[in-house]
């Protein structure tokens, strides 16, 4: 029972793979979407915003690790990994980077309808609603599908780490996020205690988003524990 019908995205570049899947999937009630490459795929889940994604982890223009990485920077839609054999290190890689499940192909139909109902059922349970793919400070708009800050519609350059440490302090919006953390899941376990680290990359970015960085209005300092991002 799917009510309403269930949204499935499926990222493949396989035509007999989605063949297969199409007419499997329409006919237990679920509503398809395909994409066949990488990129299509983020364009995809960001406008269909999928109750769940099928996805094949070697795809033309990049691979499946990838793209969880970077839907599990705005996104808890569960993910099921398709992988082929002899990927067993690339499914493992997926799963660390936040894929909820994945099957070998080949792998029935029965598997595939069983692995996604409960797929669904935790989703809903643990009762994370999928973030919308922007958020604003201000004058600032960060769009996580396409990664690119822009202040007054001009764009802002952020480095790899300036971008990382942004979208973490997002994804506990509103909540205090202790250093250890933010240097642990940005830097690394090894760099638990480095906390000038985020002393100079929060000048950073508070220089390059907030109006007065000396008195920031979002990338708040929490003295002693960490950092808070405050949203209007
Ligand atoms: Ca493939």
């Amino acid at each position: 029972m799917n009510s309403p019908r269930c949204r499935v995205l499926l990222i493949e570049d396989d035509p007999s793979m989605r063949g297969f899947l199409r007419s499997m999937m329409a006919s237990h009630g679920y509503a398809l979407t395909e994409a066949g490459t990488a990129a299509d795929g983020m364009a995809q889940l960001a406008a269909v915003s999928p109750d769940l994604v099928l996805l094949d982890l070697g795809l033309p223009d990049g691979d499946g690790i990838e793209v969880t990485r970077r839907l599990r920077e705005w996104s808890r839609t569960p993910i099921i990994v398709l992988s082929a054999r002899g990927q067993e290190s690339d499914k493992i890689h997926a799963l660390d980077a936040g894929a909820d499940d994945y099957l070998t192909k080949p792998f029935s139909i029965g598997e595939l309808l069983a692995r996604i109902r409960v797929a669904l059922r935790h989703a809903q349970q643990s009762g994370q609603a999928t973030q919308p793919p922007e958020f604003a400070l201000g004058s600032v708009r960060v769009d996580l599908s396409l990664r690119q800050v822009f202040r007054d519609g001009s764009e802002v350059h952020l480095t790899p780490t300036e971008y990382k440490l942004l979208t973490l302090l997002f994804q506990y919006a509103g909540r205090v996020v202790t250093h250890r953390q933010l240097l642990v899941q940005v830097w690394g376990p090894q760099f638990a205690d480095q906390s000038h680290y985020l002393r100079v990359y929060m000048a950073q970015l508070r220089h390059k988003l907030e109006a007065d960085p000396t008195r920031p209005r979002y990338l708040r300092t929490e003295t002693g524990v960490g950092y808070r991002l405050k949203l209007d």
